[in-house]
């Protein structure tokens, strides 16, 4: 297994061109974008205000001078202000998921679908699919990017298909078996439950998987052993979101040290989410995407609000293109708890410290009086739960200290029993957050 996945092989050219020769196509490309957009009333008037001709672009570093996109931006020109093509044109048209609040859309032409599917295939690909694999896609099919951006990412590769989408966990196993599929698609918090269902149903759900492509939503190493360890399979983590394009924009090679973001396609800056000046290489900043070579909907430094990790050190793999560590965090669910920035992937950091506490976890956060107090409900083994409330308490104890030195917040802990709470077909919901937040992003 761990052969073949190793065994590099690269899809496109553009994968691996010399920086230089990469930042001169990117240049090229972003002079091409600035002058699409120069007639959609978002850009036209931040153009205007800025003096800006759509000829202003000399260097990469020109950038700078672009607008930014946010998701308000899209909310304010709703439903589909940004395109660039007559309606008549879209192919088809996506909507986030929307994880903070009103869902946004986004438009495709026909080439933007093939492009899509290419990025997606390049991922793909580079984490091991051939096409002699089977593929089973458990993510959602509809507006949401994931199913439908992974579906013909795989078409592009040749591999064969099982479309089941997500829920009814239960077919899912069974089907897997009956045709033997080697590679899962979805998201992992799903895969937990693929495999915890499995258990139950006193299914082995080691076989027949190989390895896994998952993204769509945070997670952590800790996590990515559980799920290595529990489905026996190599587990790859890709990024996107529906605004840049969807999943394609970065991925995972057989080294698992960094997505690779497909520069080519997308420029990136990471900036410090205060000031927007950029951090220097390999600090955390938020990452902001320019769309270089979309036709229906490109968008100029979009905001992302996820933060992340870049750097450009060349990998063994023979890819040039920059690569981001894991998302830590989401500015907007970062929590702010008493003055300290806590995001949720920390507290999952903390509880897989703690031996028999399962990655199943809520976070509440509320302020009864003056000070905030936070509350995490975690699910134990069975083994672990007990009538005996000393040992009930000395539990709790080690996963508050854990916690606490992770965030540097001392939250209230509940044990709950296995299977209890909520599980998530899609995008994990943690947070519940009762203090009255007013929403930055609102319009
Ligand atoms: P929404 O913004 O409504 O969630 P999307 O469905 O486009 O809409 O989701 C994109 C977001 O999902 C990203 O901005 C990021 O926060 C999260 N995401 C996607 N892939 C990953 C990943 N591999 N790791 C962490 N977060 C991810
Ligand atoms: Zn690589």
């Amino acid at each position: 297994m761990t052969a073949f996945v190793t065994e590099n092989r690269i899809l496109d050219a553009e994968e691996c061109l010399p920086r230089a020769e990469l930042e001169a196509l990117q240049l090229t490309r972003l002079r091409q974008v600035v002058e699409r957009v120069a007639h959609v009333p978002f850009y036209r008037d931040a153009f205007a205000l800025r003096g800006l001709s759509a000829n202003a672009i000399h260097g990469l570093d020109d950038i700078r001078r672009l607008p930014f996109t946010t998701k308000a931006d899209l909310r304010r020109y709703h439903p589909l202000g940004f395109i660039t093509l007559p309606r008549e044109k879209l192919a088809r048209i996506h909507g986030s998921s929307g994880t903070t609040g009103t869902p946004t859309f986004v438009a495709y032409s026909q080439a933007d679908l093939r492009l899509w599917a290419n990025l997606c295939a390049r991922f793909l690909v580079s984490g091991g699919l051939r096409p002699e694999h089977t593929v089973q896609v458990a993510f959602g099919y509809g507006l949401f990017t994931g199913g439908f951006g992974l579906h013909y990412g795989i078409e592009y590769v040749g591999a064969t298909i099982i479309p089941i989408a997500s829920g009814n966990t239960r077919r899912q196993i069974e089907l897997m078996q009956d045709l033997g599929s080697e590679v899962l698609v979805c998201t992992p918090s799903y895969a937990l439950t693929i495999a915890e269902t499995a258990r139950e149903l006193g299914i082995d759900p080691r076989r027949p998987l190989k390895f896994a492509h998952f993204g769509a939503e945070p997670w952590t190493e800790a996590m990515r052993q559980q799920i290595e360890a529990e489905l026996d399979l190599l587990a790859f983590n890709n990024y996107g979101l529906s605004e840049v394009i969807g999943p394609g924009v970065s991925g995972e090679c057989a080294a698992r040290n960094g997505m690779h973001i497909q520069e080519d396609h997308f420029l990136v800056e990471c900036l410090d989410p205060e000031t927007l000046e950029p951090v220097p290489e390999g600090e955390p900043g938020e990452l902001v995407f320019t769309a270089l070579t979309k036709e229906a909907m490109p968008l100029l430094r979009y905001r992302t609000r996820d933060i992340a990790r870049i750097w450009r050190e060349p990998c063994a793999c023979g890819r040039t293109s920059a690569r981001m560590s894991r998302v830590t965090g989401r500015t907007d669910d970062m929590l702010i708890i008493r003055g300290v920035n806590v995001f949720p992937s920390q507290i999952e950091e903390a509880l897989l410290r703690v031996e028999g506490t399962t990655p199943h976890y809520m976070i509440e956060v509320d302020r009864p009086a003056t000070l905030d107090e936070m509350t995490v409900r975690v699910e134990v083994a069975p083994e672990l739960l007990s009538d005996r409330m000393d040992r009930m308490q000395i539990l709790k104890e080690r996963i508050g200290r854990e916690i606490l030195t992770v965030t540097g917040i001392r939250a209230a802990i509940e044990l709950a029993a296995p299977r209890t709470l909520e599980r998530f077909m899609g995008k994990a919901k943690r947070v519940t957050d009762k203090r009255a937040i007013v929403d930055r992003e609102a319009p």
